[in-house]
């Protein structure tokens, strides 16, 4: 008879401390409760109609709807180039530095697939988009947090911490500003401060700049490639669902220079080879809009951003103001609170509202364990309703 042992599990040892993403989570709570979703992060109203025509244009009129070409359609490789150009005055070549992706979640993935060998130790700002560990760990990599600590009403970067973490096996910093979950913009200086050590330790940066149009605080956003020294050693990530609303879309970027590109291309092949053909041409024209539509968005999002922001503090949250994206970070400390994983799995029940427990973002689930996070990329009456439900756990 054979010896009695335990089935191996199915999902292997580098995945199984992932589970389900908390979005997936989230939103099926959302839609089996009937609750407002203020959890993951997608607007509840579309980007512009000509966009969409754009989009329904090119797959009537056959543009895209067979393979578009690997690094992406020259339409939108020139379209990003002179984006980079237009706002931040860099200049990228279309056809060897620019790689169209399935969303930055596929760039995200295929630099670190394809920059990274077993064991190289990864700095990444902690709390981190939950996709970074587990690409990081689908890499076979180390990830080494470095947490951002609140300070007078945000969520700091402490540069002695970071110089601190890296080691002579540390190959890369995966950074993101504007910061999702925190709303933490990064400064000039602490961006320079990330550069200098870059180039002192010889390190390849990885940047998520999917929030880049999401800059409440002035001087708008600053690409860390733009730093002396960074333009060689830097991937920098973009998308358009967060700038043009259409998350659904999944048309993402990396720009690099050659060679680098060269790695993130050599695993984005056989990771989609290519997607989104027709949207590819739409977002082609959606870069391309004038300056108006761009503050436009801003200036809603700058008005939800008030809206929330007053109606969780009125409900008694400790609110951390963002800088930048369309989330809001809030203690839930002041309302006798003690955890926000029971309190997100509760709060369905309790007033019809769902949101996304911090602590998921943290290797430290102490230093997240009271903190939530809310999308307010929602129509202004939704995020009145909410803060009014919200007011209900103290009345
Ligand atoms: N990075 C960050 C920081 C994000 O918040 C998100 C998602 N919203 C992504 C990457 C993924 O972007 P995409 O939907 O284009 O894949
Ligand atoms: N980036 C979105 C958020 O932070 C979610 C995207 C996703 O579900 N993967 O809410």
């Amino acid at each position: 008879m054979a010896p009695m042992t335990a089935p191996r599990p199915h999902l292997n040892r580098r995945l199984a401390a992932f589970g389900t993403t908390i979005f997936a989570e989230m939103s099926a709570l959302a839609a089996a409760t009937g609750s407002i979703n203020l959890g993951q992060g997608f607007p509840d109203t579309d980007g512009p109609a000509e966009i969409a025509r754009a989009a329904a244009r090119a797959v009537l009129e056959g543009r895209g709807n067979q393979y578009p070409p690997g690094p992406g359609v020259p339409e939108l490789r020139t379209a990003v180039t002179a984006h980079q150009r237009r706002f931040y005055g860099m200049s990228y070549d279309p056809d060897t530095e620019v790689l169209v992706t399935a969303g930055a979640t596929e760039a995200i993935a295929a630099a670190l697939l394809g920059l990274l060998e077993p064991g190289d130790e990864v700095i990444a700002l902690e709390p981190y988009y939950d996709s970074y560990a587990a690409c990081i760990a689908m890499a076979g990599a180390v990830r080494v947090p470095v947490t951002l600590r609140p300070h007078e009403g945000a969520f700091r970067l402490d540069p002695a911490e970071l110089r601190a973490a890296v080691t002579p096996r540390t190959r890369l910093l995966l950074l993101n500003t504007p910061h999702n979950p925190t709303g933490t913009v990064l400064t000039r200086e602490e961006l320079a401060g990330i550069a200098e050590l870059a180039v002192e330790r010889d390190l390849l940066v990885v940047t998520d700049e999917v929030y880049e149009h999401l800059v409440f605080a002035p001087g708008g956003h600053v690409p860390l490639a733009s730093f002396p020294g960074m333009r060689d050693r830097t991937v920098t990530i973009s998308s358009a669902g967060k700038t043009f609303s259409f998350t659904g879309w999944k048309v993402g970027w990396a720009l690099a220079a050659p060679p680098l590109l060269a790695a993130v291309r050599s695993a984005k092949q056989f990771l989609t080879y290519v997607a989104s053909g027709p949207f590819q041409y739409a977002v082609a024209e959606a870069l391309a809009l004038p300056d108006s539509y761009y503050e436009g968005f801003l200036a809603d999002m700058a008005r939800k951003r008030e809206i929330l922001a007053s109606g969780l503090a009125a409900a008694g949250f400790g609110v951390f103001a963002p800088a930048g994206t369309y989330f809001i970070t809030t203690d839930i400390a002041p309302l006798g609170e003690r955890d926000g994983f029971a309190f997100c799995r509760a709060l369905p029940e309790r007033v019809g509202v769902v949101a996304i427990p911090n602590q998921v973002f943290y290797d430290d689930k102490d230093a997240g364990r009271t903190l939530v996070r809310w999308a307010f990329c929602k129509k202004d009456e939704v995020l009145v309703e909410a803060a009014d439900r919200l007011g209900r756990l103290t009345r």
